[in-house]
């Protein structure tokens, strides 16, 4: 046994040791010597109960302590009982030092070794709809973060006003998608994939310009992939919100509650739509680093069993001072992604698919 990875015992008395810094995960333990130091010491390493009466001999404390300091310090949490505990069936063994600092982080918040939690992003397959910057460094982060399978939908080719992040020169004039998937199969653990219903994925990730793409947004509802949009605007971005189908406000939702304030609004989505894809604005670098980190961050959270900040929630990232601001986002009475409208008119039809 010893202390969970990226624990350090602090002296806080004579009769009184931290283990942790944090005040979030911190626990205090009180000694009845000073000389029981040394076994808290012992523990930065792997000991045996049997080591460590040893240990409280040669310190000329009581032996018989160390049952009990190490049971004290086994139910607070903060002790690494037996490598046999380690649950890292799933893990490819290639990828187990990469995600070492992601489970070993993870384990200081649960009683378990924290590798459950990485085999669940191992297991999940997550859809990237988008690959400027932005959708470059969700996607890269996503697979580093432990995703396992990934999808990649931009066959748009790279420019040099796409580089300095995660493409470079040489990617020039080749396809996005392709040049992420080589990108990808360079970091163990993760791979793309392209077959499988995309209907059957875990979450995807909707990167668009100035408007999200309501028909696949639409179609994600339908088959009840939760989905998480990024929306890249002339001076800021926004991520979320995280939709969960029939559980909070959907994209269209969002759509119908600008209309409400502005009845322009659909109108000029429908312009500024058209004129982006052909415009194809360039992103801010240290705003898509941001936004990208950001986004997957939403998406490891709710794979993980978290509630992400992001639901029913859009935060915009503003330039030029990368502030943060929040709206929060209720479902529209009209939309019937909740539940049907009241006169009956279901707008959730069966939708068009819609290609890749
Ligand atoms: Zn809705």
């Amino acid at each position: 046994m010893h202390f969970k990875r990226g624990l350090t015992p602090l002296w806080r008395s004579e009769h009184e040791t931290q283990i942790g810094f944090e005040p979030r995960i911190a626990r205090r333990l009180t000694l009845n010597d000073p000389s029981e130091h040394a076994l808290v010491a012992a523990l930065t390493i792997e000991h045996t109960l049997p080591q460590l009466r040893g240990v409280l001999i040669r310190a000329h404390a009581d032996p018989a302590r160390a049952e009990a300091i190490v049971g004290e310090l086994a139910d607070s949490g903060v002790l690494h009982i037996s490598p046999r505990a380690t649950s890292r069936t799933g893990v490819p063994p290639g990828a187990r030092e990469m995600l070492s600092p992601a489970a070993e982080s993870r384990a200081l918040l649960r009683d378990d070794d924290g590798w459950p939690t990485v085999a669940k992003l191992i297991e999940s397959t997550v859809h990237v709809v988008g690959l400027g910057r932005t959708g470059a460094r969700i996607a890269v982060t996503l697979a580093a973060s432990g995703i396992g399978h990934l999808r990649l939908t931009d066959s748009r080719p790279v420019t040099p006003r796409d580089c300095g992040t995660d493409y470079d020169t040489h990617d020039v004039g080749k396809p996005r998608d392709a040049v992420i998937k080589a990108r990808i199969r360079t970091i163990p653990g993760s791979r793309v994939i392209a077959s499988g219903p995309a209907t059957e994925d875990d979450a995807t990730v909707l990167v668009d310009t100035d408007v999200c793409d309501i028909v696949r947004a639409r179609d994600l509802v339908f088959h009840s992939v939760p989905h998480l949009s990024v929306v890249l605007s002339e001076i800021s971005g926004t991520v979320g919100p995280w939709v969960t189908p029939g559980a909070g406000p959907c994209l269209r939702c969002l759509a119908l509650h600008r209309t409400d304030e502005d009845p322009a609004w659909p109108g000029m989505a429908t312009q500024v739509s058209v004129k982006s894809a052909v415009a194809a604005r360039g992103e801010d670098p240290a705003l898509a680093g941001l936004i990208g980190s950001y986004a997957a961050a939403q998406v490891v959270c709710a794979l993980t069993g978290h509630r992400p900040p992001c639901a029913e929630t859009t935060i915009a990232f503003h330039l030029p001072d990368y502030t943060t601001s929040a709206i929060r986002w209720t479902p529209h009475p009209e939309c019937g992604c909740i539940a049907p409208p009241a006169d009956g008119d279901v707008a959730f039809d069966e939708p068009v698919t819609t290609t890749a």
